[in-house]
């Protein structure tokens, strides 16, 4: 069997040392962190929720980048498939809605130890505060590392180089985009890196009024020009500089590339279960409830309280104004405001902040079926610093699962 070094101990680094190790080839982990899994233990807010208990065919949908280029990965390893694993590495899992998994602990630290339980029974090297420095080869074949740790620089070498060092995003986790370079310098062609699902900032200055507020079942909608990118109903969060939470993340990444690029016509629908004949009812219905009521007395009827200053404001109704004096054209402009809320996306917020990274290694120049290069024999490439991504639910710890199993089944007998 063959001799196998993985750079970078996170969640593709790790599954594929497992899974090499149980085909029977001798596995080295180099992480430069003082311990694996440094991503994977902040995922899901602490949860790790480790993949989406769907189909392959639901699971490929919900890939932005490269979706086809998976196909026989995702298949070689499902779901399903990553479920039973960790199963019989002593996880066990439940789906939640959505149907995304997270251990039934709701620990992320139980899905870095049964990964580290299996490295160990399986006898794969896990070389700690180990920084991979240059991918080695010989022929037009990789043939090594150089490293360096505590005691100096020296060369591990081995049959095959797995590079699974991860993205930009949260580089405090390690994931410092050391992978983009080991591939520049191997001849591969990059896919422009940027941050995804990640916070988007807002130009209009009443942002920061809502700052802290949490709207559920909301409805955001981005379009350029008369193309819709983006629309979903679910939660979001008002900050300093703009927006974030699992809507907006996800619309960040449907959005990303244009964000800051071109004007994007986005709004929020606030009641998305109200249709706008509804809405006026009720407003009518309000007024006759109300009539000597002032319109700053009845607000908390529609709207949370950070929202008291802006909702007036934007459709132009003094607060003072008696309930019986709103005019038909005045409920027009509450509806609008209301099932049309204006923001103005002005960029993504950085690497620091971001999910994952969009881009990475071009995946046309890596063989779909086993992970390996195509430029250069024996170097393989998984987990988030191929130009894959996709978007929350569980679906990019797949990516790195199926990716690193492929790569595992793929790698030669030696
Ligand atoms: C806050 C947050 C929450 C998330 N939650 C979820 C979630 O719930 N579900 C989900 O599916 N996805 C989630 N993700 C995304 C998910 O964590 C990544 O997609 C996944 O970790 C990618 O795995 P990877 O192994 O490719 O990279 P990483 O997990 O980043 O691992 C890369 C490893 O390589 C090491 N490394 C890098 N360079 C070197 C070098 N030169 N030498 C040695 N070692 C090196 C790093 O230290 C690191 O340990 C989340 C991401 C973040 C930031």
């Amino acid at each position: 069997m063959s001799d196998v070094i993985i750079i970078g101990g996170g969640a593709a680094g790790m599954f594929c040392g497992v899974l090499a190790a149980e085909e029977g080839h001798r596995v080295t982990i180099a992480e430069h962190n003082e311990k694996l899994g440094k991503k994977l233990f902040i995922t899901g807010k602490g949860r790790c929720n480790f993949t989406n208990n769907c189909t392959v065919e639901e699971f490929i949908g919900n890939v932005f980048s490269n979706p086809r280029f998976l196909y026989s990965a995702a298949y070689g390893m499902t779901p399903q498939d990553v479920i039973e694993c960790f199963e019989r590495w002593g996880l066990h899992a439940k789906t939640e809605r959505g149907r995304r998994v997270f251990p039934v602990s709701d620990h992320s630290s139980d899905v870095i130890a049964a990964m580290e339980r299996r490295l160990r029974k399986k006898g794969v090297t896990v070389l700690l505060k180990t920084e991979a420095l240059e991918i080695l080869s010989e022929d037009g074949a990789a043939c090594g590392v150089r490293v360096r740790d505590e005691k100096g620089e020296r060369i591990l070498r081995g049959d095959c180089v797995v590079v699974a060092t991860g993205g930009l995003s949260y580089p405090s986790t390690g994931s410092t985009g050391d992978g983009y370079r080991f591939a520049s310098e191997t001849g591969h062609s990059l896919k422009e890196t940027a941050p995804s699902l990640v916070p988007v900032v807002c130009r209009e200055e009443y942002i920061k009024e809502m700052q802290g507020l949490s709207l559920r079942n909301v409805r955001l909608t981005v379009r350029s020009g008369k193309k819709t990118l983006f629309t979903e109903q679910g939660e979001m969060m008002f900050t300093h500089f703009g927006i974030t939470g699992p809507l907006v993340l996800s619309a960040s990444a449907a959005a990303g590339s244009l964000i800051g690029k071109k004007t994007l016509e986005t709004e929020i629908d606030l009641k998305p279960a109200l249709s706008e004949e509804q809405m006026d009812a009720r407003l009518i219905r309000l007024v006759t409830e109300n009539p000597n009521k002032a319109f700053h007395n009845v607000l908390h009827e529609l709207y949370p309280k950070k929202m008291h200053d802006v909702i007036p404001e934007l459709a132009g109704i003094s607060p003072d104004k008696k309930l019986h004096d709103l005019t038909r054209g005045e409920r027009a402009e509450l509806i609008r405001v209301t099932k049309h809320f204006p923001l103005t996306l002005t960029a993504l917020r950085g690497y620091n902040e971001a999910v994952i990274t969009r881009g990475g290694v071009s995946v046309k120049e890596i063989d779909p079926g086993t992970m390996e290069s195509k430029k250069m024999k024996g170097l393989y490439f998984i987990g988030e610093v191929l130009d894959l991504d996709a978007c929350t639910g569980g679906y990019n710890l797949q990516i790195a699962w199926c990716t690193a199993a492929a790569c595992a089944r793929g790698l030669p007998a030696g």
